[in-house]
C-alpha cells in the first residue's frame, strides 16, 4: 500500500519546525528517521495531512557531556549511539540495548527521539530511559520543558508530548562509578521486537544491592520501572528473598496479550529475567565493579 496524499516541508530551523507544527496542529506529524512513521503511513494506520521533516536540524544531532549530564540530541541515530565513545563510557546499558533495536538498515536511519516519541511499549530505549533516570527535553511554542522519563510514557504509542512540541534531547545523569548493568530480551530472532525485556542498572556492595533499577519493556501498555526491586536492596539475597521479589513483581505487572505471548507467559518470563539479572549482577560484583556480562 501507499500512504494517503500529504503535504511535506523540510524545516530550515528549530523555530521553523515549531511554527509549522503550531500552524498544522494535530494534522501534522514530525519526520525524523521515518522507520516507524513511514511504515505506519504506508499501511494507512495513520494519515497525517502535513509532514514536518526535521532531518536538517544539525543542532539536534550528537552526544555531549556537560558536567555530570550526558546529553543526546533527538536526531542522534541508533548507529551513532552504537559508535559513540561517550555512550560506551557513560551509558553502557543504552549501548547494549541499542544493539537489539531492529537491524543495521533501520539503525542507520532511526533516531533516539523518534523511538521515544513513538513510545512503542515493546521498544528497548523507553525502558532504558526509566532505568537510567532520564529527562526528556521538549521544545514548544512556549519554550522548553523537561519531563522525567517516568512521566513521559503515558500509554501505547502515547507520550506527554503535545502535538506542537518537538522532542529535542535526552539528558542522562552520569552513573555512579561502581554502577553495573544487565540487559536481556526474549525475542523470536535477534532484532525482532521483544516478547519481554529487562534493562537494569545496579550498584552492589558487599554482595548486597545498594541500588537496583529494573526497567521492563514489552510487558504492558508502557515501560515499567518495577517497584519490587526495593525488596532486593540492602538485604542478603537468599532464594526466599528472590522468591518474594518475584511474587511482588508478578503482582505489579499488567501484561498484555498479543500474537507473541499470553499474560501468564509474559509474567513468567519477567520473573525469569529478574532471576537471571540478580545472579548476573551479583556474580559480576565478585569480579569487580565495571566488569561486563
Ligand atoms: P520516525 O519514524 O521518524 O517517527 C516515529 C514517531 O515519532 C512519529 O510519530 C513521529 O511523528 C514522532 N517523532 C519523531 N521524531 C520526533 C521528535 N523529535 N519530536 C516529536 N515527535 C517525533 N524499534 C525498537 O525499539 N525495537 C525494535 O526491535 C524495532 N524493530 C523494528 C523492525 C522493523 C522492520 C522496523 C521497520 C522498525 C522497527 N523498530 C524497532 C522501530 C524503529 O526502529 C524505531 O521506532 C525508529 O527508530 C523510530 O525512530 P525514527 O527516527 O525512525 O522515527
Amino acid at each position: 500500500m501507499k500512504a494517503s496524499a500529504f503535504a511535506y516541508a523540510r524545516a530550515t530551523s528549530l523555530e521553523n519546525a515549531l511554527e509549522l507544527l503550531t500552524a498544522h496542529g494535530e494534522k501534522a506529524k514530525v519526520l525524523s528517521g521515518g522507520q516507524s512513521l513511514l511504515p505506519a503511513m504506508n499501511l494507512r494506520l495513520i494519515a497525517p495531512e502535513f509532514v514536518v521533516d526535521i532531518g536538517d536540524l544539525l543542532e539536534l544531532h550528537g552526544v555531549a557531556v556537560h558536567g555530570d549530564v550526558l546529553t543526546i540530541g533527538a536526531l542522534t541515530r541508533h548507529a551513532d549511539l552504537l559508535g559513540s565513545p561517550e555512550i560506551a563510557s557513560h551509558a553502557p546499558l543504552l549501548r547494549e540495548a541499542v544493539a537489539h533495536v531492529a537491524h543495521p538498515a533501520i539503525r542507520n536511519r532511526g533516531t533516539i527521539g523518534g523511538s521515544l516519541a513513538q513510545a512503542d511499549p515493546a521498544s528497548e530505549l523507553p525502558a532504558c530511559m526509566l532505568t537510567l533516570g532520564a529527562t526528556i527535553v521538549a521544545r514548544g511554542p512556549g519554550g522548553e520543558r523537561r519531563i522525567a522519563a517516568h512521566e513521559f510514557f503515558t500509554g501505547i504509542f502515547e507520550t506527554a508530548l503535545l502535538p506542537q512540541e518537538l522532542l529535542v534531547a535526552v539528558e542522562l545523569p552520569m552513573p555512579a562509578k561502581d554502577a553495573t548493568h544487565f540487559f536481556h530480551e526474549f525475542s523470536r530472532r535477534h532484532g525482532d521486537y521483544a516478547i519481554v525485556g529487562l534493562a537494569a542498572q545496579a550498584r552492589v556492595k558487599n554482595d548486597r544491592f545498594a541500588d537496583l533499577r529494573l526497567g521492563y519493556f514489552a510487558i504492558g501498555d508502557r515501560p515499567l520501572l518495577a517497584s519490587s526491586a526495593s525488596k532486593l536492596v540492602g538485604v542478603v539475597i537468599t532464594s526466599a528473598v528472590l522468591s518474594e521479589a518475584c511474587s511482588a513483581l508478578g503482582a505489579e505487572l499488567a501484561p498484555l496479550e498479543d500474537q507473541q505471548a499470553t499474560p501468564a507467559m509474559r509474567r513468567h518470563l519477567a520473573k525469569v529475567l529478574l532471576t537471571r539479572c540478580v545472579s548476573s549482577l551479583l556474580a559480576r560484583s565478585d569480579l569487580g565493579a565495571g566488569a561486563s556480562a
